[in-house]
């Protein structure tokens, strides 16, 4: 029988779990704030709930079975769960940490991790590598948990290090809805991993109805929304499910979620050549994004063995910059990091399946 992880528990489920209730606020400690690998080492609770613990949950449920790191410092797990599926979670390292002649740290590295919330995907995008293995099941809460803590972990990053979650690894965050609210409150808990929610950023390919159910959740965490097409039809090829939650209804729910007054809500738009990579695709943009506070974050196709798609010419994603930004809306390029080892998701996953 495969025990549950630990890192399943919000404190407050925990805390009805086990006697005395106020052991799960120690159990927190060791487990976020100490790194214990073990129950062994939670030198403040009493033997017998230790047993208790050990024969209940497993601490761990990650056992690292590859790891990649690129020449521009982007970091690549490879995480085998207790069944034996896979997943993949990555470390970006945004920013060179700079010191001053008295090796005072004048700005620190700013560290990103993205982590995945299944193993698969029902969504099924036509450019997606994740999408292509179909889907096999939900993560669950602790299974989520546990990339951001694996990664503190082996990076040796103190219990309150400053960093950013971003779900976007591989699967569909809204259609695990439960378990990654669960995952979110336990990330943001002081005494959990303590990355605030405005820290935390949901990807979705646009569930309307799943963005309304987070918004309501009130969580305090941001959303970006892949967008990829302006119009329906490309959408549908892109997105099968934008059959269902068409653009409108995208818009409209984007429209009703709470948003931190000084943030934005991310579009993010694959670029691919020849199918959105136009003028014209540009300008109905700005017009769909008319009146909401948005950033849009251009993303090169990232090509795989066997896909029909194409990455577009620098000169093409930078004229389509170009042409937002002139026409008043922030817009990013997302620099491929770590595109040696592999980084667009489900990469890593199928390079280790293929050599197996
Ligand atoms: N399911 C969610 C989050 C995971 S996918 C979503 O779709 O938003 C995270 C991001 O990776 C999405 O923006 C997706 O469009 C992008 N992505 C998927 N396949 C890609 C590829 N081959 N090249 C570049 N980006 C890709
Ligand atoms: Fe799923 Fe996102 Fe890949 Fe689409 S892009 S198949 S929603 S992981």
């Amino acid at each position: 029988m495969i025990l549950p992880t630990i890192l399943d528990y919000t404190k407050e489920q925990l805390a009805t779990q086990i006697k005395p209730a106020f052991r799960a606020k120690q159990i927190y400690g060791w487990v976020y704030h100490q790194y214990a690998e073990s129950y062994d080492t939670m030198q403040n609770i009493p033997k017998s709930l230790r047993e208790e613990l050990r024969g209940k949950y497993i601490i761990n449920p990650l056992n690292t079975l590859r790891k990649e790191e690129a020449t521009d410092g982007t970091i690549k797990y490879l995480y085998e769960l207790p069944d034996g599926k896979t997943i993949e979670t990555v470390l970006l390292r945004m920013k060179e940490e700079k010191t001053d002649e008295t090796g005072k740290i004048t700005q620190e590295a700013k560290y990103t991790v993205c982590v995945s919330t299944q193993v698969g995907c029902k969504v099924g995008c036509s450019f997606c590598l994740t999408a292509k293995g179909g889907f096999t099941r939900d993560l669950t809460a602790g299974e989520i948990v546990a990339q951001v803590l694996e990664v503190k972990k082996d990076n040796d990053l103190a219990a309150h290090r400053r960093m950013n979650i971003v779900y976007m690894g591989m699967g569909e965050p809204l259609d695990n809805l439960d378990n990654l609210a669960n995952a979110i409150k336990i990330i943001k808990d002081e005494e959990g991993l303590c990355i605030s929610g405005k820290r935390q950023t949901v990807s979705t390919s646009g569930i309307s109805s799943k963005i309304d159910k987070l918004g309501k959740m009130d969580l305090g965490v941001h959303i970006a929304i892949s967008l990829h097409a302006v119009d329906d039809e490309l959408r549908t090829e892109l997105i099968p499910m934008n059959k269902a939650y068409n653009i409108a209804s995208i818009i409209d729910a984007v429209k009703r979620f709470p948003i931190d007054a000084r943030k934005r809500v991310m579009f993010e738009y694959l670029v691919i050549q020849d199918k959105n990579d136009d003028i014209a695709s540009a300008k109905k943009l700005v017009k769909l994004l008319h009146g909401i506070k948005a950033k849009v974050n251009l993303i090169y196709f990232n090509p795989y063995p066997g896909t029909e798609y194409a990455r577009p010419t620098p000169q093409d994603m930078v004229k389509f910059q170009e042409y937002l930004i002139t026409h008043g809306l922030l817009c990013t390029i997302r620099d491929s990091k770590g595109i040696d080892i592999s980084a667009a998701c489900g990469q890593l996953k199928e390079k280790t399946e293929e050599e197996r």
